[in-house]
């Protein structure tokens, strides 16, 4: 990724949570002892922008001399016993959520701020998400608690579109074996999606996200995609579609996305498929790399 240090100049991990075991000076939000899962991003609080509240899109991304943090990415992260964080970025743990799934639920924190760019609001309306990983997993809870009447889940591992089923997909297809625009708009009754979400990055997603959408309606992009990628996005602009996008879990999304999850809007313990203590961190690692026993979401314990 761009910006991040060297491997084995820095600690990974974006997504973790734990105890308070000390304080800075001048912190009395939070006491040592309480239960607390992070979020990623720490603006510089002195650009634009972070003036504006949009600090994952922090004009000083990367650069610590002026105060950015980006943990896991640019900033060491929590694959460690112990984790420096600014008390920006701590939220308390619900009661009744386990360590494990507030680790999780950081990953509806970016499905969570696109959906605040994209209106936020969509009773009523067709949603079609691309990519069942663990974002579009979380991202079909989130449409479906934000209103979506219905939704679609196109992808390519059946395991994971069975999940998707589970967790509130009303349709779900497997691109490999049935065109997906096909379905949203056998669906729609021509129509289109309201809202289509890329949590995939393939290299034809876009297009198809572009295809499934409604006249006048709208994409999100999710993804990171691998580099260039092909779109008619004259489709997109014949059509009035207009694309928005999101960059980690703006807006306080993670503390949002916990209060989902201590009311049960969402679940995050159906995608912790794995778990390892931390001193068998490489283990982890080969069963996400190699897909061991189809994982969706590897948690490590010190
Ligand atoms: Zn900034």
């Amino acid at each position: 990724m761009p910006q991040m240090p060297r491997y084995g100049e820095f600690i990974f991990g974006d997504e973790y949570a734990g105890d308070v075991v000390a304080t800075g000076r001048t912190v009395d939000e939070f006491r040592v002892g309480d239960r607390v899962v992070v979020e990623a991003h720490m603006g510089c609080r002195r650009c634009e922008n972070c003036i504006r509240g949009l600090y994952t899109a922090c004009l000083n991304y990367g650069n610590t001399k002026r105060g950015h943090r980006a943990n896991g990415f640019t900033t060491n992260g929590g694959l460690a016993e112990y984790a420096v964080n600014h008390v920006n970025t701590l939220y308390r743990i619900p009661d009744g959520v386990s360590y494990e799934e507030a680790t999780v639920v950081m990953t509806s924190g970016s499905p969570l701020f696109g959906l605040e760019n994209a209106g936020g609001y969509f009773a009523g309306e067709t949603v079609a998400v691309v990519g069942p990983g663990p974002v579009g997993l979380m991202a079909i809870q989130l449409v479906k608690a934000l209103g979506a009447t219905r939704v679609v889940l196109a992808g390519t591992r059946d395991s994971r579109l069975t999940m998707g089923r589970k967790l509130g997909a009303d349709v779900i297809v497997n691109s490999g074996q049935t065109d997906p625009v096909a379905v949203v708009m056998e669906t729609t009754d021509g129509k289109g999606a309201d809202l289509v979400i890329d949590c995939a990055g393939g290299d034809d997603t876009f297009d198809q996200c572009i295809k499934m959408a409604k006249n006048g309606g709208k994409i999100l992009l999710v993804a990171f995609y691998h580099g260039p990628v092909t779109a008619d996005v004259s489709h997109a602009v014949r059509r009035n579609v207009t694309i928005y996008t999101e960059r980690g879990e703006g807006g306080t999304s993670v503390g949002r996305a916990l209060a989902l999850l201590a009311a049960g809007r969402i679940t995050a313990k159906p995608l912790i498929t794995h778990q390892f203590p931390l001193s068998r961190v490489h283990e982890a690692f080969d069963v996400l790399e190699k897909r061991i026993g189809d994982p969706l979401k590897v948690v490590l314990q010190s």
